[in-house]
């Protein structure tokens, strides 16, 4: 029930209405007696600085932030944490009591929490990620928090694929896990995967909206996966469909698997955890509401 004592919660975006944080985190206020309201904002990259001041004026009480604002969005905040400053992302923001706005990302967060459940050792692990987008980001920050031996990003374009590796690998320890540039038509892309113990689909191919027109529903195509070992874990960061054409592949091949749902849900439950101040966030509750909106759409 909104009443004139509720205090709002977001999410800043374009597009956001197809955003499932809305009723995630609705659901988990609910849970939880607080007396918030989280709704999704659909806002242009030119009205950013300004809705940002606004939520501010009224007294916001933490923001989540999507496609296209996050990297813009940190140039926006009064400080960073050092995750967020090490990515050049922002996914969440807390106000701070001085005025102006915490940024965080919990992407990262929420990319690890289903592998460390499941495989809570990664260290000496080879690891591929496809793509080298902004998801990619997260997922490669986190990967090189779980000192794998071997992180291979594969690109398609060289102009992207580089200053990719180099911003990531900016910083880190001298004898940190060097992250190994791999254009997608590379004769050794066939013995990385095959090799490999994990590999995460960061790009969009095979989500609901893929069309046959737009390539093969697989990521790097359809042959590359025939001799994938059963030992490798497949995690897409895509949710709809459930499970992904190359998720089903890897499940017909003894693979374990992973989709995107559980980081979008942890995302959103460390997000709650830092605007709250709470440590006990009802996740279930996020996950299985999360999971009928889905069923329902
Ligand atoms: P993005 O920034 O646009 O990056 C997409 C990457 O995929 C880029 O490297 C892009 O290469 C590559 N790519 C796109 N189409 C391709 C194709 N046909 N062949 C080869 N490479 C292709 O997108 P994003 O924000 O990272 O999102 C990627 C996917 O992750 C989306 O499906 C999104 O829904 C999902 N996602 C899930 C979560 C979650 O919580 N589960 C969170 C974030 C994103 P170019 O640079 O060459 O275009």
């Amino acid at each position: 029930m909104i009443s004139g004592t509720t205090a709002l919660v977001a999410l800043l975006g374009q597009p956001v209405s197809h955003s499932l944080s809305p009723v995630m985190q609705n659901a988990a206020l609910k849970a939880m007696g607080l007396d918030w309201s989280f709704m999704a904002l659909p806002c242009s990259a030119d009205d950013l600085a300004s809705v940002l001041k606004g939520l501010e004026a009224v007294g916001c009480r933490g923001l989540n932030v999507t496609i296209p604002h996050k990297q813009a969005v940190s140039l926006l905040c009064e400080e960073l944490s050092p995750l967020a400053q090490r990515l050049g992302a922002v996914n969440t923001l807390t106000p701070l009591p001085r005025g102006g706005w915490h940024g965080h990302n919990t992407d990262v967060e929420g990319f690890l929490a289903p592998l460390l459940q499941n495989h809570p050792d990664w260290s000496g692990r080879r690891a591929v990620v496809v793509g080298c987008g902004g998801s990619a980001r997260a997922v490669v920050a986190g990967l090189q928090d779980v000192n794998p031996s071997e992180i291979t990003i594969v690109g398609r374009r060289a102009e992207t694929l580089e200053p990719f590796c180099s911003s990531l690998q900016q910083g880190r320890p001298t004898n940190a896990v060097q992250l190994q540039p791999l254009l997608n038509n590379d004769p050794q892309l066939q013995t990385r995967i095959q090799q490999a113990d994990l590999v995460v689909n960061t790009t969009p191919i095979g989500m609901s909206s893929h069309q046959p027109d737009q390539g093969p529903a697989l990521p790097l195509g359809e042959d590359i996966w025939n001799n994938l070992s059963a030992h490798t874990v497949l995690y897409d960061l895509i949710y709809t469909p459930r499970p992904t054409p190359w998720l089903q592949r890897g499940e017909t091949l003894g693979c374990r698997t992973y989709d995107g749902l559980e980081m979008l849900v942890q995302q959103g439950a460390a997000a709650l955890r830092r605007w709250s101040g709470i440590d006990e966030i009802p996740v279930d509750v996020m996950r299985e509401a999360a999971l009928k909106n889905l069923s329902d759409s």
